[in-house]
């Protein structure tokens, strides 16, 4: 019990044992702190990591699409690249995900296009 007060315990937090000393006996993890490499946390959050960046680059593909299709189809033939680019990327896009995306536009994404082009207009004149 004495013993207890002049070493006071660690709870591992990989395994939850209760010890005294550097290493956890049990997991033999050091002082009780998960490491960076073996612990399954680490594995977890790395992987949450890969899928956040991954939500956030298909974000921008998407938010780029929608530049472009906007740029290309309110320029006309002044913006023959961004023509260019969105027909070859409509080829990647499955005909249902591209319906989808047609319907989006006409119920909200023109009303919302044109909020922002005002507000633009409106700020910087
Ligand atoms: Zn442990």
């Amino acid at each position: 019990m004495l013993r207890s007060v002049h070493k006071p315990h660690i709870v591992c937090r990989r395994c939850k044992t209760r010890f005294t000393g550097a290493y956890c006996p049990y997991c033999g993890a050091e002082n009780g702190s998960p490491s960076a490499l073996r612990s399954r946390g680490g594995v977890l959050s790395g992987l949450l990591r890969f899928l956040f960046s991954l939500m956030i680059l298909a974000a921008i593909l998407f938010i780029t699409f929608i530049i472009l299709d906007y740029s290309a189809s309110a320029e006309g033939d002044r913006h023959g690249a961004a023509r260019a680019i969105l027909d070859s990327a409509r080829y990647a896009i499955p005909q249902s995900a591209l319906d989808y995306y047609a319907e989006a536009k006409a119920q909200f994404l023109d009303r919302w296009i044109a909020a922002i082009k005002d507000f633009f207009i409106t700020v910087f004149g």
